[in-house]
């Protein structure tokens, strides 16, 4: 059969998962490594359509049928220095992209047979090209004088530090945090991304030339204007760190967590930081309040740390969860009970928490964003006995003083304002370039690397140097 049917008798695969009995003990990734040849049998289900959808839909306009078809030839440096391309994280975007809703959701064999297994595949042909000692080529880059500073060490920081390196500007990224990676060490937990994977890209940026200057927080520790006295210019990637609470009654009990410190904490008791203080579920009933990724992973890691029961509360139906698809089912997989169209309404207890006060909600007419507004179903409330609640409503905003006082101008919901000019990254001050969701609003690893693979390149326009 010609190689364009392969997908009428290769069905789609996704590397072995760990069985749930086993991974719920620990807190390794729960998807293994495809080997050559399952990557090549995969691979080979792309039908090389002509029109690939699944190029459009991945933020970063990966070249997927190109390296695909490297993969299926064996060909696999060429394959990594290709998907290196058009994206500087590309085995951290293969493990914890919402595919389902990118790339593969719109592959063209998706309906009916199965999307091609894109993410697993990127992941593989960087994990093993590192392996076999592969590493980005800079033989031919020519050194410039110009030095740009990053604050924020998360993906848009590292993509544009990637970029930067790769047009000969040397890169100087500070954070606050101890280690690398933002939101990729400390908010994703390690059974999605392990710790090691962001070890081993810090390494490769270091060797390209990227310097780290850590536990250094701007505002604090250094002062903004200093950073942009020393610099030809500035790239600000700070995320969103203000927790949205809903304003429930009960937020001051005892045993009521805010998602991120939640998991910062429990994230570096597993990178091996016996001192770091840790929230412990361990025997107790949770209730997770929130449908996205940072709900799942909360739930998920109650689980690993022996919660007796965790459920997740959430206040639209299924259909409407804004977590990937994946996460739902790995939650549930793993033994989550959810509670769709729920609200939750207090937080009960006398001296710590007891209870949560939940009322049914019915979908009504969409609001302006088009998504359908829940509506409390009266005498349809219920006390849902618990001893724990983790709140994972999402991000807001948190804008430092210091960026009003360099003239960078922010939206009225405190977001960066960027304008038109150099390709949309740069700030009301010309020397001071932002993106990830600290301007676009909390969203996704893919699109703050997209976003700091284009800034890199505006500050390169800006600087003068050609990339
Ligand atoms: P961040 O990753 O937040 O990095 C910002 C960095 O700036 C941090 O390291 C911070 O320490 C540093 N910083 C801030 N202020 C200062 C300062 N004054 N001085 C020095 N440093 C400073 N997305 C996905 O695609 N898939 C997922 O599965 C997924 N899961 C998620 C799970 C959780 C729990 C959370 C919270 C988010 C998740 N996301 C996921 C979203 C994704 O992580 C973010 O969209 C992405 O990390 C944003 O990147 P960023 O570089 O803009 O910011
Ligand atoms: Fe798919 Fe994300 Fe990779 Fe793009 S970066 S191909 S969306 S997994």
């Amino acid at each position: 059969m010609s190689q364009h049917f392969q997908f009428l008798n290769l069905p789609r695969a996704m590397p072995k998962e760990v069985p749930v009995a086993v991974r719920v003990s620990n807190y390794a990734e729960i998807y293994g490594e495809f080997d050559a040849a399952e990557s090549k049998a995969q691979a080979s289900r792309c039908i090389d359509c002509g029109n690939p959808y699944c190029e459009w839909k991945c933020p970063v306009h990966n070249y997927i049928p190109n390296w695909l078809k490297l993969v299926q030839d064996g060909r696999l440096f060429e394959a990594a220095e290709l998907a290196h391309e058009t994206n500087p994280l590309p085995e951290i975007c293969g493990r914890v992209c919402p595919q389902d809703r990118l790339c593969e959701g719109d592959c063209t064999i998706n309906e009916g047979f199965g999307a091609v297994t894109i993410g697993a595949i990127e992941k593989y042909i960087v994990d093993e090209a590192f392996k076999q000692g592969w590493r980005p080529d800079l033989s031919r880059v020519k050194a410039t004088d110009k030095r740009v500073a990053i604050i924020g060490a998360g993906p848009a920081g590292l993509s544009a530090a990637d970029r930067l390196a790769r047009a000969g500007i040397k890169a100087i990224v500070y954070d606050r945090y101890e280690e690398i990676g933002g939101l990729l060490t400390f908010g994703i937990p390690p059974f999605k991304l392990e710790k090691e994977v962001i070890k081993t890209r810090r390494a490769v940026l270091e060797a390209m030339g990227v310097e780290f200057r850590l536990r250094t927080e701007v505002g604090r520790d250094i002062e903004f204007q200093a950073l942009l006295d020393q610099h030809d210019a500035v790239f600000v990637a700070l995320g969103t760190y203000k927790f949205v609470d809903g304003a429930l009654p009960g937020l001051h009990l005892p045993g009521v967590h805010y998602a991120l410190p939640y998991l910062i904490a429990n994230a570096r008791r597993v990178m091996g930081n016996q001192a770091s203080p840790i929230i412990d579920l361990n025997g107790q009933r949770v209730a997770v309040l929130g449908g996205g990724d940072t709900g799942m992973d909360c739930n998920r890691t109650a689980v690993r740390q022996g919660a007796r029961k965790v459920s997740c509360v959430y206040r639209r139906d299924e259909e409407a969860m804004p977590g990937s698809r994946r996460e739902v089912k790995n939650a549930r997989d793993e033994g989550v009970e959810f509670l769709f169209n729920r609200q939750p309404l207090a937080i009960l207890g006398d001296r710590r928490v007891e209870a949560i006060r939940i009322v049914e909600t019915r979908l009504g007419a969409a609001d302006a964003k088009g998504r359908r507004v829940p509506q409390n179903v009266p005498g349809s409330e219920q006390d849902l006995r618990i001893d724990a609640v983790i709140l994972a409503f999402g991000f807001r905003p948190n804008p430092p003083a210091w960026l009003n006082a360099a003239n960078v101008e922010l939206e009225a919901s405190g977001l960066v304002k960027v304008n038109g000019r150099m390709r949309g990254f740069q700030t009301a001050n010309p020397k001071v370039f932002a993106g990830g969701d600290m301007v676009r609003g909390a969203d996704l690893v893919v699109t703050a690397v997209h976003d700091g693979r284009e800034a890199a390149a505006a500050i390169a326009d800006f600087l003068g140097v050609a990339v």
